[in-house]
């Protein structure tokens, strides 16, 4: 039997997935479609006890979901526990959702608002490349909420780009921010949420010190390597049905490590006309 390292997440010990260092071209899958895509990660999900728990309504609801989170050693960075606690998860919801229980949601054109776990995972993977003044680029941006906490966290001296490939999430997503405490970044101009092919990246304002790509991709795309900073991290799902997230480091040389946090299922990174049946 292999050694099994258990890892205690939302108050239980499970076994943990293997850590290990991985080469890019490792990351190559082939791309199947058919199953029901979500965005959380599967060694946290299906063990978390308010999974299905509503914490009550909003700014409220949402102080007690940080608060849960904590509690259960899910987010243990206090800068990103102020970012989610400041930034009302129910505004970027589509109203009469579990804005606050531990799950993804569907917010339409078969995409999914992450599980509040996964944004406080992937917040604590970048937030040394989420520092005041620092850039960064969030792909798949969807309903704009991680993209407003990147902006919450680099402030309005960094540089904060979200893309996404349907206009009508886009549009969804600015008004979303508009009403939340990063209103003012949008207004400003240190953030800007954008229709694009996300495995383009986004040229105008890189390099990036932080990517995150918010959907899987089959492999990673070289667009944002190319785009990533000497120096800069890179946070991506990988994979088809069996995913995992990938935490990519581009050194000052410019060679590239990437190691394997855990295992994930995300909606795919794909065409818009295979994410929508041409829709
Ligand atoms: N991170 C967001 C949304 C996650 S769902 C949130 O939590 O709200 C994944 C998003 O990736 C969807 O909005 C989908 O439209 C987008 N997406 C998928 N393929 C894409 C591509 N090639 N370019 C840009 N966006 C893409």
């Amino acid at each position: 039997m292999r050694s099994c390292p258990t890892l205690t997440a939302y108050g239980r010990h499970y076994c943990a997935p293997p850590r290990r260092l991985v080469s890019l071209t490792s990351t190559s899958l082939h791309r199947h479609n058919s199953a029901p895509f979500l965005n959380f990660s599967l060694f946290t999900a299906f063990r978390s006890p308010f999974s299905r728990m509503e914490t009550g309504t909003g700014s409220t609801g949402n102080k007690a979901m940080v608060e849960n989170m904590k509690r259960f050693g899910v987010i243990s960075s206090k800068k990103v526990a102020e970012v989610m606690e400041a930034l009302d998860r129910g505004l970027f919801v589509p109203v009469g959702s579990s804005a606050y229980a531990d799950t993804p949601l569907p917010i339409g054109y078969n995409a999914t608002i992450s599980a509040p776990h996964m944004h406080a995972m992937c917040l604590q993977l970048l937030e040394d490349k989420l520092q005041p003044g620092m850039r960064a680029l969030d792909v798949g941006s969807g309903t704009g909420y991680l993209t407003g906490c990147f902006a919450l966290m680099v402030g309005a001296e960094g540089r904060v780009v979200g893309v996404d490939h349907i206009p009508q999430l886009v549009d969804m997503s600015i008004k979303n921010v508009e009403k939340s405490v990063a209103g003012s970044l949008l207004q400003k101009g240190s953030l800007s949420l954008h229709v694009g092919d996300g495995r383009k990246g986004w040229g105008e304002f890189a390099p990036y010190d932080a990517i995150h790509v918010g959907a899987a991709a089959s492999e990673v795309p070289h667009a944002l390597l190319d785009q990533l900073k000497p120096g800069g991290r890179m946070v991506i799902p990988v994979g088809t049905y069996f995913q995992e997230l990938k935490v990519i480091d581009k050194s000052e040389d410019g060679s590239i490590k990437a190691r394997t946090e855990t295992s994930v299922r995300y909606v795919p990174l794909t065409s818009r006309v295979e994410q929508t049946g041409g829709f």
